[in-house]
């Protein structure tokens, strides 16, 4: 049985189609610039050569089509008919404080995905745009949206509150929220799978390091904790977003540089984290290669991002009250060896030893899941590449009952 899965952006649309069997990649890709000029979709069928297709695209019905017509192509297509996918996954950033689960699509799912635009106003439309060109292209297939919030909704509300005024929070849902939920969820039932344990009793923290990076704690396999909040660009210092910083940043810079909002946002969201530190890039693998030749300010937000990983794990152990793993994963967490090693120095107290060898023997590149602390550390350190499409393939069948 075939799960097709879909995360609908603005202007673009990835897919995988997974074999629900095997859980195995059947094909995957990505319909790019919708309604804009060149659109292109980059289609990439297991064991056959990468196709593209270029091809006017004028909205996101148009690009499923084009996805279904591909899939189910005499020569790069991987199925024969539509009738071979069972169901759809969606991805959805914001669920708001109204969804806690993966839910099957309806009439009241879109609402509230309709309700959340303003809290994920780049995200939330496109997703809609997404299950909405599905219902038209393949009305009779069943769906399922997954919410990158929904893994967060357990946090109580001393975690959630922000210190503003209580009616503020009621009036406009200023709360934190958390994002990355799926992969956070994948990594940390994939661990206690790994360890064939219980969540009952145990005490996780998850780092999702990537362009995006986001930390939680998590307790009895349920998240306590999270670093992003209303929006993502709260917490660590990532590829060009500030992180956390004092807020009064933001009204000081406003009024020196004469930034309207909009500028302000772009400055926060664009122009800073470790990129605007470093002032040579977002990516974690120029600013390793400029450090190795001396670059200080790379060193520097490198630096930073260790550090600030860190006093998360400290901060998540005390909300805990104790830690038994760390899991590291996404683009930086499963490729950058250094990066894990900085961020586990110093917390021995804790219990965290690492094992250097088996550290840097999950480099770039491998793909590798395993784990990466010293035999004799009180806390298990792991690496586990994230794979938040097999969740939402999971979730999907799980809700359709379709096993
Ligand atoms: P993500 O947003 O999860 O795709 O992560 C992107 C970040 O991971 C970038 O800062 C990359 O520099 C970093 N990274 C380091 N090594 C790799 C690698 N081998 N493949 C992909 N991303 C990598």
């Amino acid at each position: 049985m075939n799960v097709l899965i879909v995360n609908a952006g603005s202007s673009s649309l990835k897919y995988q189609l997974i074999e629900m069997e095997d859980e195995s990649i059947l094909a995957k890709g990505n319909v790019e610039r919708i309604g804009i000029e060149d659109p292109v979709l980059k289609h990439e069928p297991m064991g056959k050569p990468e196709v593209k297709i270029s091809k006017d695209i004028k909205d996101h019905t148009k690009a499923m089509e084009l996805v279904i017509e591909t899939l189910v192509h005499p020569e790069y297509g991987v199925i024969k008919s539509m009738d071979e996918i069972a169901a759809v996954g969606h991805r959805v950033l914001h669920g708001g404080d109204k969804i806690f689960e993966s839910v099957v699509v309806d009439e009241e799912v879109k609402k509230v995905i309709k309700e959340n635009f303003e809290l994920g106003p780049l995200h939330n439309p496109a997703n809609l745009m997404g299950i909405e060109a599905c219902e038209q292209v393949m009305p009779n297939t069943p769906m399922v949206a997954v919410f990158d919030t929904a893994f967060h909704q357990t946090m109580p509300p001393e975690a959630y509150t922000y210190a503003i005024p209580y009616e503020d929070y009621e009036k406009y849902s200023i709360r934190r929220y958390g994002f990355h939920g799926t992969s956070h969820r994948y990594v940390s039932k994939r661990l206690l799978k790994l360890l064939n344990k219980d969540a009952e009793g145990t005490k996780m923290v998850t780092c999702h390091l990537g362009n995006g990076s986001s930390i939680a704690a998590v307790k009895d396999g349920k998240c306590i904790d999270t670093s992003m909040g209303l929006t993502p660009l709260e917490g660590l210092p990532m590829g060009s977003r500030c992180g956390s910083i004092d807020p009064a940043i933001v009204t000081c810079l406003m009024e020196r540089k004469k930034l309207s909002t909009d500028e302000m946002n772009i400055y926060m969201n664009k122009k800073s984290g470790v990129l605007g530190v470093s002032g040579i890039s977002s990516d974690f693998r120029d600013l390793e290669a400029a450090a190795a030749d001396g670059h200080e300010r790379a060193q520097l937000a490198l630096n930073m991002f260790s550090y600030s990983v860190k006093k998360y794990i400290g901060a998540y152990a005390a909300a805990m009250g104790g830690l038994d793993y760390i899991v590291f994963t996404a683009g930086i967490g499963e490729n950058t060896p250094s990066i894990r090693e900085d961020a586990c120095s110093g917390l021995e107290y804790l219990g965290v030893k690492i094992d250097k060898t088996k550290n840097n023997e999950i480099a770039a590149g491998c793909g590798a899941e395993g784990e990466i602390s010293a035999s004799d550390s009180k806390v298990g350190v792991y690496v586990i590449p994230t794979n938040e499409e097999l969740m939402i393939a999971r979730d999907t069948v799980e809700l359709l009952g379709l096993k």
